[in-house]
């Protein structure tokens, strides 16, 4: 903790410990244990110093001396035995104090951020616990003495954190001294540089905090530059994980880029969703789905059902991420991936903000997982087709039966060659991020970091563009945007250049207009809804589509299609 005028650090040697030497009760202590003369019955005693268990130390005699006994004998309160800072925040502006328990909180080394909200962090595991105001008080409690003058007795007395300091502390901004963890990483990763990282705990400038046992990946390390041809074997061997999946034969090297981004995504700002499609049940699908989850982390997945509706995923996104898992599964996806704004906000902002039910506060959670959906013949829905990598697995003949694989058990596969696994998809990016060449491919807004490391490096070894389905998506254009645009036309031929008002086109009794009104949702009943209409067409004024602008005439009124030339 920073040296403050109202703070007194942990002491240097544990209160009791000192009183008994004083005292000439001490014979001999390491530090951890004494060996002291009992002041009740003279005998030889010991002394254990606080622990988390026991806060207070640990007194054994053959007399039954009990550590209350002892520090009378002493002259000692409680609140001067523990090992711990002392806060005397008396007269102490509220800020100064928020700022030395945030100090406080860092020192425990459990705790974290992720932007606003505080979590105690598992440093072994990665799994990260929100703390609410009642965790928070205890904590504080728990790791520091707070003070306060009180004038009847003229004297200093312990009392429980401020619960305004708590609430501060809770909702204030910025926090400077806890770590802020913007991601976990369950293993081994590259630097910028190609460089490999084997160190877990916290990493200052990745904000990522890195919870693995570097032991089983040492085995399977490199130094210094890993050469292209290692960087082939590498990919070579990656692949094969893949060659029982009846993967589309166009996509081997997007499986590939997938398996890489699950080994890199505690490290990668965003990452695309990985989606697998295909035309039956029973191909495979949540087996290569569970691979990646493996990839990203042993730990199980988050696993959650396809919201129904935009509040909905709301709520299911926010618990899902609550401990910050490596992986969230969305199982048998039907029909569409809506583009629902939860779910875009995951794909896209590094923190996610909810309210925690019941209460008046909020919470944020980091989005650093790796999302992975499966379905038949699933969809993704205009804004969501940005956000997701596509791998189709195609059955040649509908009556397959249950996919049987070769190698029995897949997981149990992944499980064992994990390191091994791991270390190879890491080489791929070594290679290419070493060399420093680049890869001349279409630039996916937002998906920087995330070409740079998954995508390119595949591509470097002669492979595919990985987000190939992606762009051909993309390509495509959405839905939407097609029926826009067939309303258009349609206008177009009715009208010409001619003004026209939402009356002249009810008034309009032909198929091909009904059908075009149809397909943007301005029927109401088979009817048209001249409302819905008038707001559709003063929404689309103004915005050309291939060629062709709805333009707006007037006060009252009156649209135009013009050609833009
Ligand atoms: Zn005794």
């Amino acid at each position: 903790m920073k040296s403050r005028h109202f703070v007194t650090p942990s002491p240097a040697e544990v209160p009791v410990i000192a009183a008994l030497r004083k005292a000439g009760f001490l014979k001999e202590t390491d530090g951890r244990m004494a060996t002291i003369t009992c002041p009740m019955c003279q005998a030889i005693a010991t002394y254990a110093v606080p622990s988390e268990q026991e806060p207070y130390g640990e007194v054994k005699c053959a007399c039954g001396l009990s550590i209350i006994q002892l520090l009378e004998e002493l002259g000692m309160e409680l609140h001067e035995v523990r090992c711990c800072p002392t806060l005397n925040i008396s007269r102490v502006p509220i800020h100064e104090i928020v700022d030395a328990a945030e100090e406080l909180l860092a020192e425990t080394g459990k705790v974290v951020a992720c932007g606003r909200s505080l979590y105690t962090a598992d440093y072994r595991s990665g799994v990260l616990a929100w703390i609410d105001e009642a965790d928070l008080t205890r904590l504080l409690s728990q790791y520091g003495v707070f003070l306060k003058h009180d004038a009847r007795s003229k004297s200093d007395l312990p009392v429980d954190p401020p619960a305004r300091m708590v609430h501060l502390l809770m909702s204030t901004q910025y926090k400077q001294s806890v770590p802020q963890v913007m991601g976990v990483v369950r293993q081994p990763f590259v630097l910028t540089d190609g460089s490999l990282c084997l160190t877990p705990g916290y990493h200052t400038d990745l904000k990522v905090l890195a919870a693995f046992d570097p032991a089983p990946f040492r085995k399977f390390a490199w130094t210094g530059k890993v050469s292209a041809s290692q960087a082939e074997e590498s990919a070579r061997f990656c692949e094969d994980l893949y060659r029982e999946f009846a993967v589309e034969p166009s996509m081997k090297s997007t499986v590939l880029c997938a398996g890489l981004t699950a080994v890199q995504r505690g490290v990668l700002d965003r990452a695309p969703m990985i989606l697998i499609q295909s035309n039956i049940s029973g191909i495979g699908k949540s087996t290569l789905a569970r691979v990646f989850a493996l990839l990203v982390s042993e730990v199980p997945p988050s696993e959650i059902s396809y919201p129904n509706s935009a509040e909905e995923t709301g709520r299911t996104l926010f618990s899902a991420l609550a401990s910050a898992p490596a992986c969230v599964l969305i199982d048998n996806i039907v029909g569409t991936l809506a583009d629902y704004p939860a779910l875009c906000t995951c794909l896209t902002e590094p923190l996610y903000e909810s309210r925690v039910l019941r209460t008046s506060s909020t919470k944020q959670v980091s989005t650093r997982a790796l999302f992975v959906g499966t379905g038949n013949y699933v969809v993704p829905a205009a804004d969501m087709r940005r956000r997701v990598l596509s791998i189709r697995l195609v059955a040649p003949d509908e009556h397959l039966e249950q996919r049987r694989f070769e190698r029995e058990d897949i997981d149990e596969f992944v499980r064992k060659h994990r390191p091994e696994l791991v270390m190879h998809y890491l080489r791929i990016a070594a290679a290419y991020l070493q060399s420093g060449a680049t890869v001349d491919c279409a630039p996916l807004s937002g998906l920087h970091n995330w070409s740079r490391r998954c995508r390119e490096p595949i591509q470097a070894l002669g492979y595919d563009d990985p987000a190939l389905p992606m762009l051909k998506l993309l390509e495509e254009g959405d839905d939407d945007q097609v029926y826009r645009l067939q309303l258009l036309q349609a206008l177009r031929h009715f009208f010409g250049a001619e003004a026209f008002t939402v009356s002249d086109i009810a008034c309009l009794e032909q198929r091909q207009m009904l059908d075009a009104l149809a397909n943007v949702g301005v029927l109401k009943g088979g009817q048209l809804s001249r409302e819905k209409l008038g707001w559709f067409l003063k929404g689309l004024a103004g915005f050309p589509i291939k060629g062709l602008l709805l333009e707006r005439l007037g006060k009252h009124p009156q649209y135009r299609v013009k050609e833009l030339k």
